[in-house]
Parts: structure tokens; C-alpha cells; sequence
């Protein structure tokens, strides 16, 4: 079976990790070959990941992949994170640079991703699996396409086993992306990011952020459905089905789910896929 990622923010209020663990609960019937828990980012502040990968760990027996993201950290912050990560059995980590929050006006120690793959292969050797950020629409602070393209060699090159891309709609800039990426001599498997659709004006205000495009035929269908948020979640769930079927066909290496901590919308569509 095609391995399954799903992606977790980490919690902040005791509601909010019920509803992890709901969904984590229910996600965990598919068999993920791994979750993974973002760092830092939408304000959380940095003391939540290793908590949450903690929780999941124990409760849930799962394999967690925590993200780390270097700007605005120092090494020795870093250095032990990835310490307290290996001492718990972690082997797997999502190496991010991350944006600086508003305000923070300092870099911080590590520059770019490719710093931080670096700095963990200098550290730890092999001891850990690196996955890294690809942006098959082009990450929005790139000077050009090919340049980004360069910059994803250099995390390649400083030591990553494989990449997440940014999640997309259109399967063409995916394939594209990846041919290019193989054209450089890129090698390492490069699993799409899928972001399943169950709010409309969210993953519109997410696209304008992080440079990803809603083809206009979505867009437009979505926005006919006005406040009947069923109708929205049922329609997306059969083009982000349809999305997936593609690049399934065309023989991915695997698919990640940004869940939002929801189980539903992922679950909807590999329902669709077939897997339940
Ligand atoms: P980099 O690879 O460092 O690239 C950042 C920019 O710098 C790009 O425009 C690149 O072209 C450019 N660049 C890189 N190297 C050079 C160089 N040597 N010279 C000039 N330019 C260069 N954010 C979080 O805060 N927390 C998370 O948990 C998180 N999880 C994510 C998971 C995935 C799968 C993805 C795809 C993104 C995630 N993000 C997360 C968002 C990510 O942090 C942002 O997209 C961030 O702006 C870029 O991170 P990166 O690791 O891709 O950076």
C-alpha cells in the first residue's frame, strides 16, 4: 500500500488536544507510516512539539516525525532539541528554515534549511531520517523558479533522505517540479503535500500565504456554495480525490496529509481512494 503521512499542529488548550486525540485515534486506523508535528508554527510557541510528539508516542503508539525550524533559534537551543529528540527515540525529523514571527527582527544562528540539514548531519551523523520542504509553485520569497530549484539542491546536498512538498492543486507543477528536480540529479523521493479542503475562506487566506494556487474552477465552485459547508467539503474531498488519483497513477512515493487536526477531511478522501 502507498505509505500515508498526517500532519498535527501541536495543541494548546485542553480542547484542542481531545480533538488531537480524537483524531489521531481515528487517523491511526489507516496506517500511517508516520505522523508528523509542526514547530513553531501559526504562534505556537516552541515548547508544544516535543510535548505533542511525546503524547502521540505514548498514547498512541505511532511513529512522529517532529518538524523543526531553525530561524530565530540558536544552536545550542537547537542542539538540544535534537539531543532530548534521540534520547526518546525519534529517528525522524522535518527540517525546516520557518518564518520569522512579526516583530522578530533577528535570524537567528542558521540562515536556511540547508544550514540546518548541515548542522544535524554534523551533530548526529545518520542517527536521523531528514525530510525537507519543496515547492513544486515556487516557495513566494525565491528569486525565480530555477533559483528555488537550486536552493532545494542544497538541502539535498547537505544531507536530506527526502522532501515534503508545500501542497498544491494542480498535478502538472507537481510533475514538473519533480522532473526538474531529477534533471539536477535529485534522487531523493519528493511526497506531495495534500491539503484537504473543509473551509474555503481558510484555505484561501493559507493559499495567499504560503504562495499556493486554487485553480479558478475551484475557487468558483466553492464560493457558489456560499455557507453550505457540506456541499463545500463534498465537492473538494472529489477533486482532492481526483488530485491524489493522478499523481497516484503516476507512481508517488507516498501522500502527506495536512490534517489541521481534523480527521474527517483526510478521511473523506481516501474514502474516495479506497482506503478505509
Ligand atoms: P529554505 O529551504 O531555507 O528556503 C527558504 C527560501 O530561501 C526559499 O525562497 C529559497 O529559495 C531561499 N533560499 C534557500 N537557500 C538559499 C540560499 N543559499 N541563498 C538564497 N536563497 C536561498 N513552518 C514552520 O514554521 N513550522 C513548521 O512546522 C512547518 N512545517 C512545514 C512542512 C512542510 C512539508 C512545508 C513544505 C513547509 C512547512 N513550514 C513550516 C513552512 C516553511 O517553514 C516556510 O515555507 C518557510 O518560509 C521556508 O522553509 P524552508 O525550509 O522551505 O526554507
Amino acid at each position: 500500500m502507498l505509505p500515508l503521512s498526517f500532519e498535527f499542529f501541536p495543541p494548546k488548550t485542553d480542547e484542542q488536544r481531545n480533538q488531537l486525540d480524537r483524531t489521531a485515534a481515528k487517523l491511526k486506523s489507516l496506517s500511517p507510516e508516520y505522523v508528523s508535528v509542526t514547530f513553531g508554527a501559526g504562534g505556537s510557541t516552541l515548547s508544544y512539539t516535543p510535548e505533542t510528539v511525546g503524547g502521540l508516542r505514548r498514547k498512541h503508539a505511532l511513529q512522529v516525525a517532529p518538524h523543526l525550524s531553525c530561524v530565530g533559534g540558536s544552536r545550542t537551543e537547537i542542539g538540544a532539541l535534537l539531543a532530548q529528540y534521540r534520547a526518546s527515540g525519534c529517528r525522524r525529523l522535518v527540517a525546516l528554515r520557518g518564518d520569522l514571527p512579526s516583530g522578530m527582527a533577528t535570524p537567528g544562528e542558521f540562515r536556511y534549511a540547508s544550514d540546518l540539514v548541515g548542522f544535524i548531519r554534523a551533530e548526529h551523523g545518520d542517527f536521523f531520517h531528514i525530510e525537507v520542504g519543496a515547492y513544486p509553485e515556487t516557495h513566494p520569497q525565491a528569486e525565480d523558479a530555477l533559483a528555488d530549484l537550486r536552493h532545494f539542491k542544497r538541502k539535498v546536498d547537505a544531507g536530506a533522505n527526502g522532501a515534503i512538498t508545500q501542497y498544491f492543486y494542480n498535478p502538472d507543477a507537481y510533475f514538473r517540479f519533480v522532473d526538474d528536480a531529477s534533471a539536477l540529479g535529485i534522487d531523493i523521493p519528493i511526497v506531495p503535500g495534500i491539503m484537504p479542503i473543509s473551509n474555503f475562506t481558510q484555505i484561501r487566506r493559507f493559499s495567499e500565504m504560503c504562495g499556493a494556487e486554487i485553480p479558478r474552477w475551484m475557487a468558483r465552485r466553492m464560493q457558489a456554495y456560499g455557507d453550505d459547508v457540506e456541499s463545500i467539503r463534498s465537492f473538494a474531498a472529489d477533486a482532492v480525490a481526483q488530485l491524489c488519483e493522478r499523481l497516484i497513477a503516476q507512481g508517488v512515493p507516498g501522500l502527506h496529509f495536512y490534517t489541521l487536526n481534523l480527521a474527517k477531511p483526510t478521511a473523506l478522501v481516501l474514502e474516495r481512494l479506497g482506503v478505509r
